[in-house]
């Protein structure tokens, strides 16, 4: 079976069509720049593609990756009909989808309740749900949520301690994201260490653009670092992760801004960006300390403390650690973040083999043989967990 896999932004639309029989990808790319001036990027093992296609909406996007997927010279298949089912990537699923889903009728309505908790998110992961439908009415759609693998966390872990009619009334509680990473990783964290992973307890940190620490107990996620939105927990690229919610009158009033602008600096001028005043990029952070930037180096250090912080905060959540995972383009690529985070862990027993963590590309062990608490490399593959789930809902 061949299953399209559709992550669907505001102005873009990823995708990536599978071929279930050997999980191989037989093509990958991106629409984006939707409703401005259309671009396309599409890959295949044997080359790229791009295009400037004009692409006034979520539907005409669609209709320019079907017919790259279709064309005689760089497609990939010869019918629409080969397209056995199609995964989308749905951001928020609230309390309502604690699994991936069937999309129907009933299930489209639900998404869109609770969008109010994704604005920037849920509504374009509809649009793609939509456009896919107008193209392929027939073909199975399912959806698959950040957010799902997290409803098992227990009620001490996703309640805020506000007024407990917030959570009653609005569902103001944590839900926390990137479960479909984290649940892929922690499989093959389990695969890796050759133990189930209904023995472990793991420390899953996604770190990209956007963060996130996962704590991981018998396969399930007891807890992660953001919350209601991606905004809580670690300091990222351009977020600010945690801070004292006094903070956001008090810079109202001293800026003279809106709350609105406050949340939009919090997510778009904070972090990295907003601490060393160079980039989001850790690329170009550590480029930066290397010149001698204090601040890029202060933003690292933040970076880096946050997340020992988290990982340390887990061990003792779930009584003990058996490893550490890393994922993620910062997590995947960057060994000076691994090496300093892991130096806060040496109480634990971690302890990294300097030319394990020196490599890339690949999952891997890069603790000393026989450490307690293992520290693993792992490539993350959303679309892969995308595409399983899909299968397996259709073959339910
Ligand atoms: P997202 O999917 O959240 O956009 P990614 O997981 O692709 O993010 O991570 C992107 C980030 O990974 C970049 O902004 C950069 O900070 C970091 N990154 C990517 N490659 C490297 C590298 N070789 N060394 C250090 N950091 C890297």
């Amino acid at each position: 079976m061949k299953i399209l896999v559709i992550n669907c932004g505001s102005s873009s639309l990823k995708y990536q069509l599978l071929n279930m029989a050997d999980e191989s990808v037989l093509a990958k790319g991106l629409c984006e720049r939707i409703g401005i001036d259309g671009r396309l990027v599409h890959e295949r093992p044997q080359g790229k593609y791009e295009a400037s296609p004009n692409m006034p909406d979520h539907a005409a996007a669609m209709s320019v990756l079907l017919d790259a997927l279709l064309d005689a010279n760089h497609g990939v298949i010869k019918c629409k009909s080969e397209i056995g089912a199609i995964g989308h990537r749905v951001v928020h699923g609230g309390e309502t989808f604690t699994a991936s889903v069937l999309i129907n009728d009933t299930v489209e309505a639900a998404i869109e309740a609770v969008s109010d908790l994704a604005p920037l998110h849920n509504p374009p992961n509809l649009t793609g749900i939509r456009a896919c439908k107008q193209h392929m009415p027939n073909v199975p759609q399912v959806g698959v949520f950040d957010t799902a693998f997290h409803q098992t966390m227990p009620a001490k872990a996703y309640l805020y301690a506000l007024d407990y009619d917030m959570y009653d009334k609005h569902k103001i509680r944590r839900y926390g994201f990137h479960g479909t990473s984290h649940k892929y990783v922690s499989q093959q964290a389990a695969e890796l260490l050759g133990r189930p992973l209904s023995e472990l307890k793991l420390a899953s940190c996604h770190l990209g653009n956007g963060a996130s620490v996962c704590a991981i107990k018998n396969g399930e996620s007891v807890d992660t670092s953001m919350g209601l939105t991606p905004l809580e927990g670690l300091a990222m690229g351009t977020r600010s992760g945690d801070i004292d919610p006094a903070i956001i009158p008090f810079i109202m009033e001293k800026e003279g801004l809106t709350a609105a602008q406050v949340v939009d600096a919090l997510n778009k001028k904070s972090g990295m960006l907003g601490l060393s005043g160079v980039g989001s990029d850790f690329r170009d952070l550590s480029a930066a300390v290397d010149t001698g930037n204090e601040r890029a180096k202060n933003a690292l250090d933040v970076f880096a403390y946050r997340v020992a912080g988290y990982i340390g905060r887990y061990a003792a959540c779930m009584n003990g650690l058996d490893a550490v995972i890393f994922t993620a383009g910062i997590g995947e690529n960057d060994s000076g973040i691994r090496a300093k985070v892991c130096e806060y862990l040496e109480w634990m027993g971690v302890s990294i083999n300097a030319d394990a963590n020196s490599k890339r590309g690949k999952a891997m062990s890069i603790s000393n043989t026989g450490d307690k608490v293992q520290v693993l490399v792992i490539p993350t593959n959303e679309e892969l967990m995308i595409a399983r789930d899909t299968k397996k809902i259709l073959e339910a």
